[in-house]
């Protein structure tokens, strides 16, 4: 079968041997490995590999004497596709499940005797997870003009290197980065394939969802600043101790997200000096909060930097919040997903509809195209972690069911 050779030989790229963890980030030697998989792939394929001025990778099954997407008189293309990227020490199918399958279904289409009638184009968008350069789906919000070309080109990784430096030095002009609106114009729909993340589906007893909406989310940054001290000698009374309203922000997060139906997580903090013997001078934290609604997130987010703001004050620590991305809500397009579930239950594939509480290229393309998802089922739920998982016959499932939707979209 085409998956399993596939998924096989993109599985070694980036893996880190002890913990089993990936570690692919944009621009650099495992990201070029990646793109050098991708082209492979649609080379054994016969599929018209572009990269566009973002970096985003595309591969293209033209339809016999078709003139392209976005040419004149042809017709608007069906993309599918995610990322390759990956989050630190993230799981192997966070985003590969999405190509691979997408790869797997043209082989299926080819085996079914479809041809394409419209453009059909698989894509591969860059820094999805915003791992190096901190903000998510830069590739596709670049692309969909979601964010300025300048701001993403001075954006700069742990070690100081920026976008614009990464780029050049992986041999991508930088000057070019910026939306794309002819390429977008030609898209009459992105149909992305992903892991679920979270458990829903063992319980529906389904290995295929729709995805129904996105929740909206956010990331906020926290800067406590107090006064460094020694640790030994430094009275209790005296300190001001930013570690402690630190602690009060991530016991507060639990409780808001509990409360409200919601998710609220600090997973990165700094603490600056950093020493063991000493009280911390600064520390920075950084909080990530999604909810169902954008009410809901207003309130868990208010709830927890109030908390923050009382501890705080309660201990002579400044606090600085400030949000650093906040993505509303998309719902996703209602007659793509009626016709997803429709062509899915005419070949009997049960397909319940899901939301997420993760964000994804589908989502910022959204406000550009009909874009519309599938999820396949993840037994425990566990996502951004090697123990993320989905069993041979669920990716199976997958590649019927994106085969199948495929075939209503493109070929008919
Ligand atoms: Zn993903």
């Amino acid at each position: 079968m085409s998956f399993a050779a596939l998924w096989e030989s993109l599985l070694p790229i980036g893996r880190d041997g002890s913990s089993g963890g990936y570690r692919r980030f944009s621009w650099t030697p495992e990201d070029a490995a990646c793109r050098a998989w991708f082209t492979r792939a649609a080379a054994e394929r016969d599929l018209r590999v572009l990269t566009d001025n973002n970096g985003n990778l595309w591969a293209w099954w033209d339809p016999p004497g078709s003139p392209g997407p976005g040419a004149p008189g042809g017709s608007k293309a069906v993309v599918t596709g995610s990322h390759l990227d990956s989050v630190p020490n993230g799981g192997a199918f966070d985003g590969p499940l999405g190509i691979v399958s997408a790869f797997a279904a043209v082989d299926q289409l080819r085996e079914r005797g479809c041809l394409p009638v419209r453009p059909l184009g698989i894509a591969a968008f860059t820094e999805e997870e915003g791992a190096r350069f901190g903000v998510a789906c830069l590739g596709s919000r670049l692309l969909a003009g979601a964010i300025d070309p300048g701001a993403a080109r001075a954006l700069a990784d742990a070690a100081g290197v920026t976008l614009a430096g990464a780029m050049a030095a992986a041999g991508h002009d930088p000057d070019g980065i910026g939306p794309a609106d002819d390429l977008l114009a030609a898209v009459g729909a992105y149909v992305e394939l992903h892991i679920e993340q979270g458990r829903a589906l063992a319980d529906l007893g389904a290995a295929i969802a729709v995805g129904e909406q996105i929740w909206p989310h956010g990331r906020w940054r926290l800067d406590f600043t107090g006064r460094p001290d020694h640790a030994g000698t430094a009275t209790l009374a005296d300190r001001r101790d930013p570690m402690l309203p630190f602690a009060a922000a991530v016991l507060a997060a639990r409780q808001a997200a509990a409360s409200h139906g919601a998710r609220a997580t600090i997973g990165k903090v700094t603490a600056e000096p950093g020493a063991v013997n000493a009280v911390s001078a600064r520390v920075c934290a950084w909080l990530d909060a999604r909810g169902p609604d954008e009410r809901t997130l207003q309130a868990v987010v208010g709830e927890v930097l109030a908390a923050a703001r009382e501890a705080a004050a309660g201990h002579g620590v400044e606090l600085a919040a400030e949000p650093e991305s906040v993505t509303p809500a998309v719902v996703f397009d209602q007659g793509l997903r009626e016709r997803l579930a429709s062509s899915l239950a005419g070949q009997d594939i049960p397909a319940p509809l899901l939301p997420t509480g993760a964000g994804h290229d589908a989502g910022v393309l959204a406000a550009r195209v009909p874009a519309a998802m599938l999820f396949v089922r993840n037994p425990t739920g566990v996502s951004h972690s090697p123990a993320e998982h989905a069993e041979p016959a669920d990716c199976a499932a997958g590649v019927r069911a994106l085969a199948t939707v495929l075939e209503d979209l493109a070929c008919r």
